[in-house]
């Protein structure tokens, strides 16, 4: 059975954790969009994890952990990433890697800080992970399999092809280096050296592993309103964050995605640039950035504090129904254990009129939240392992949430590990 975890949200959502912890009854983890650009964290038993590019399964020993040819593949980030949990005593994982995948080329990362530096305080905060330009070059066919690493001949050709294009831009747009062909070339094939034993037919891997009734887990990177199409655009990432991209990036029929498990998080944060109508600021957003998360609420890959507000139900509501949602799983919620009382935001007042449908990008900068105050719980709740043992207007909150939503809660995370988890049935 092929089943996803993906976000509703703007990505760190507590995601990791619910793939880390799904990847127990996983034969197969793949990742199948994004790149180095987020991360997740993860707390086990050996210890605490910020993974970029390797799939959360990577911590079992019995998975195989699977770079999808959807993913913007930054080699030397893997491998030093495979390295730093094997010195801190991870087994070495069972990795494979697409032969369609296609390669973060240094001059990617290059084309970002340059493009973020022209545009000054116009940017759109990238992570300058190289990921925009990889999409882009991946697009407009120039971008770089896996598989062109084994034939030297073209491999040369093409480099020389396509940094005739660059070279024109760097001189004349950002007034910076030239690339050189020879050193690009050499630095491919200390890739190769790095990748080649990994790298495998994804696609017919996975063919075989379906019919043989493996548990396949499709892990998603940030969230629906990140998706180019569906989300905030231009304040997304450059690749789609649905589950449903999860069949073509990680090339398997859709048809075979049988749960899409949709992370929500109990209140929201979000990274860099672009409208986010339930935000809160000052002491009120500092307090729940200190205890928001595990440990509180930074970016996993960059260190920057998010962006925090209050849950909103019509964002989170449009994340769920554009995934696909079968299940959601509702975390960080024991956070929220300090407040008396939880604002929820219920609609968008824009130009004078209240809707619940979540508008384009125009529109959703006028927005204004209208919120529902909700009664606290004022406890802590991790530790509680049933539905029934939380604080009454705990299981109010949820259940309010859960009829905005329209899907069902049926995962509640009430802490930071593996094994802080509550199941509902539904
Ligand atoms: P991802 O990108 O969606 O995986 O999100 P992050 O890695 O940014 O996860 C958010 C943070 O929340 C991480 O530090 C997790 O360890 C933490 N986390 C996940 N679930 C919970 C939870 O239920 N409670 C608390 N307190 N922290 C959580």
């Amino acid at each position: 059975m092929v089943r996803a975890v993906v976000g509703a949200n703007w990505g760190d959502e507590g995601k990791g954790k619910i793939t880390d912890m799904l990847g127990k009854e996983s034969d197969i983890i793949v990742r199948f969009q994004g790149g180095a650009n987020a991360g997740h964290t993860i707390v086990n038993d050996y210890g605490k994890f910020a993974l970029h590019t390797l799939p959360s399964g990577v911590f079992y020993d019995h998975t195989t952990s699977i770079i999808g040819n959807g993913v913007a593949l930054n080699i030397p980030v893997l491998f030093n990433e495979v390295k730093e949990i094997v010195d801190r005593g991870v087994p070495m994982p069972k990795i494979l890697v697409s032969d369609r995948a296609q390669m973060v080329m240094p001059y990617h990362i290059l084309f970002d800080e340059y493009e973020e530096e022209r545009l000054a305080g116009k940017s759109f905060g990238s992570t300058k992970s190289g990921i925009a330009p990889f999409y882009s070059d991946k697009y407009a066919k120039i971008g770089f399999q896996v598989s062109e690493l084994f034939d030297e001949a073209s491999l040369k050709e093409k480099i020389e092809r396509v940094i005739v294009q660059k070279n024109i831009l760097l001189e004349h747009l950002y007034h910076k280096p030239l690339l050189n062909a020879d050193e690009i070339f050499n630095t491919l094939m200390e890739y190769k050296e790095m990748v080649a034993p990994y790298v495998c037919d994804v696609s017919a891997f996975l063919y075989e592993a379906i019919k043989e009734g493996k548990n396949i887990l499709l892990e998603g990177q940030l969230g629906s309103l990140k998706d180019p199409d569906h989300g905030i655009y231009p304040m997304v990432t450059s690749s789609s964050t649905l589950a449903a991209y999860g069949a073509i990036g990680a090339g398997i029929p859709p048809y075979e995605i049988k749960q899409i498990i949709t992370v929500c998080k109990a209140y929201s944060s979000a990274v860099g640039a672009g409208a986010f109508v339930s935000e809160i600021f000052g002491e009120e957003a500092d307090e729940l950035r200190r205890r928001g998360g595990d440990g509180g609420e930074y970016g996993a890959t960059t260190g920057r504090p998010r962006r925090m507000g209050w849950f909103d139900c019509v964002a989170s509501r449009y994340g769920c129904r554009i995934q696909g949602t079968t299940d959601v799983a509702f975390t960080v919620l024991d956070v929220l254990g300090y407040l008396d009382e939880i604002p929820v935001c219920v609609g968008y007042e824009i130009d004078g009129e209240v809707t619940k449908e979540f508008p384009t990008t125009g529109k959703l900068e006028k927005a204004k939240p209208v919120l529902e105050v909700l009664p606290g719980w004022n406890c802590d709740i991790r530790g509680i392992k049933t539905y029934e043992e939380l604080p009454e207007n705990c299981r109010k909150y949820i259940e309010f949430v859960e009829e905005q939503l329209g899907f069902p809660i049926t995962m509640i995370s009430n802490g930071p590990g593996r094994n802080d988890i509550i199941y509902r049935n539904k």
